[in-house]
């Protein structure tokens, strides 16, 4: 029997996941639903395919990531229609978002061994008689459970990284995402042939709870906070270690110095783009007085112009159906308790889509501006200084990222701002830059991908002492004489019984 089916809810027919594009309802893929034992099955598959993979070395895993990176730039304009195709993303976000991914696979292809491969480091005075050597070792199967929102860039941003530091990957693709998820591992399986390298297991939140408790060594984890709770209480039942990349309800701060244009086009841009359906989104904007007005006249004027609706249009439909009535809520919420709309209001939420609303005057105790509202909305609010704007910004539980316009202050202010990332004169700009790491504080989580520190998160690290010579004040034995002792009390007191 085939189920009803509501545009962009995804539905369980006949033990198979059926994914439908959240404006025409045209049914994007379909794939069959793994049940625990098809989990845990993948999981033991993975095992042995780490072995092979992780054998093959940094240089071997280097030459078939830079292949597959090379498979998804030809193939980047069929896979952003499949992002549009399934989650009703604009293709020119789509094709931007993988654009990035493409960036963070060469980077992680080609800095993995400088990053996680044996280094020897220096020994200290009291252990001279022993070199002393640091390798990362892969975790072996590590899973990765994505969202829906940026459905390429997010689960790349753990797997190409997991994947070159050595482990093997099972992937929990979002169930509003579960066509790009396949896609994914299907182009990764036509340059690695060999081995299961990387794996898709399908299905609800339940087949995200099984890769949690299935064994794997460690878990990436990207969605909301809610579900980053559950994941970290499932995994603390076999300490298996996670990475929580969660929510965010990030703040741009504007100074009385900063490029208004600039300030006004990028605020648009970080608020609105994929609908505002972005972790590191805009959703609150501080500006001090004097430049106030004249932004939010600015922004209004930009946003304005952007154009709704699904084929080619700037902003697109709201993926997932449930999330308009958290929109409505907000909007409503803040005009209730006397925001104002200067763009937009309670009947910009058009389902499927949300035209961009731009809020005045909102209390700040409002969940317009203390939760993740996951649209096209932005609060705006006057403030009278750097100061006060910096509290405001630091006051809500999530630090994810947040961006600051301005010239002479701007650097100082954004060091104050409780976030994983901050963009000075720009926005979200961080989350391309593959040398630099990924993630939040507080309710947006812990672990970070990207950068150096993403490579690390995917390997343990090993330390390794090894004797170069004959010790000339044993202390790790209990052949040591009471004599050496006192030597040894007295070296140490020379060294260290001193001030700085
Ligand atoms: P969810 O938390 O609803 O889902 C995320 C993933 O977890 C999905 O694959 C989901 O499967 C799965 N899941 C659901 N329940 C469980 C469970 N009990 N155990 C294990 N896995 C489970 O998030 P959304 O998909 O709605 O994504 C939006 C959220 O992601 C926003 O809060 C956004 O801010 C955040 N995000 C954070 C980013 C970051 O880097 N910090 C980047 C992008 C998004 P299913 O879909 O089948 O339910």
């Amino acid at each position: 029997m085939t189920a009803v089916r509501t545009p962009g809810v995804p539905i369980v027919d006949n033990g198979e996941l059926v994914s439908t594009n959240p404006s025409t309802g045209a049914e994007a893929g379909r794939f069959p639903v793994a049940d625990p034992a098809a989990v845990t099955g993948a999981v033991d598959r993975a095992r042995a395919a780490a072995t092979w993979w992780a054998g093959l070395g940094f240089d071997g895993r280097r030459a078939h990531l830079l292949r597959w990176r090379a498979l998804l730039a030809r193939r980047i304009t069929e896979l952003a229609e499949l992002c549009h195709r399934e989650g009703g993303k604009p293709v020119a976000d789509a094709t931007v978002e993988i654009v990035s991914a493409i960036d963070h696979i060469d980077w992680a292809a080609r800095n993995a061994k400088r990053v996680l491969g044996h280094r020897r480091v220096r020994s200290r005075l009291l252990l001279a008689e022993f070199s002393a050597h640091l390798e990362y070792q892969p975790y072996g199967v590590v899973g990765v459970i994505g969202p829906w929102n940026y459905p390429v860039l997010t689960p790349l941003g753990s797997a190409a990284y997991a994947l070159a530091a050595g482990n093997a990957v099972v992937l929990k693709p979002s169930e509003y995402t579960p066509a790009v998820g396949q896609w994914l591992v299907d182009s990764f399986a036509e340059v690695v042939g060999e081995a299961p390298v990387l794996q898709v297991v399908h299905g609800l939140g339940d087949v995200g709870a099984a890769l949690c408790r299935s064994g794997v060594g460690k878990i990436a984890f990207t969605g909301s906070t809610a579900t980053a709770k559950k994941v970290m209480a499932a995994c603390a039942e076999t300490l298996t270690p996670v990475l929580l990349e969660a929510g965010g309800k990030d703040a741009m701060i504007v100074d009385e110095d900063a490029d208004l244009d600039a300030a006004a086009e990028a605020c648009v841009w970080g608020a609105l783009t994929n609908a505002g359906q972005t972790c590191i989104g805009i959703e609150r904007a501080y500006v001090v007085t004097p430049v106030h007005d004249a932004f939010v006249a600015k922004v209004v004027e930009r946003a304005a112009r952007l154009t709704v609706g699904d084929d080619g249009a700037d902003i697109g439909p709201i993926t997932m159906p449930d999330q308009i009535e958290t929109i409505r809520r907000h909007i409503t919420d803040a005009l209730d308790r006397g925001g104002r709309a200067a763009l937009g209001g309670a009947d910009a939420v058009r389902p499927p889509f949300v035209h961009p609303t731009v809020l005045v005057d909102v209390p700040e105790e409002a969940p317009a501006v203390r939760e993740e509202t996951f649209g096209p909305t932005l609060t705006i609010r006057r403030v009278a200084d750097v100061d006060e704007a910096v509290t405001l910004a630091n006051a809500v539980s999530y630090g994810l990222g947040s961006s600051v316009f301005g010239r002479r202050r701007a650097v100082a202010v954004a060091r104050r701002l409780r976030t994983g990332m901050t963009a000075i004169n720009s926005t979200l700009t961080f989350v391309g830059m593959s040398t630099l790491p990924f993630g939040g504080v507080g309710d947006s989580g812990f672990g970070r991908i990207h950068g150096d520190e993403g490579l690390r998160e995917f390997g343990y690290a090993r330390a390794v002492t090894r004797r170069r010579g004959p010790s000339l004040l044993p202390a790790t034995t209990f052949d040591r004489t009471p004599e050496q002792v006192t030597r040894i009390i007295k070296i140490v007191q020379k060294l260290y019984d001193r001030r700085a």
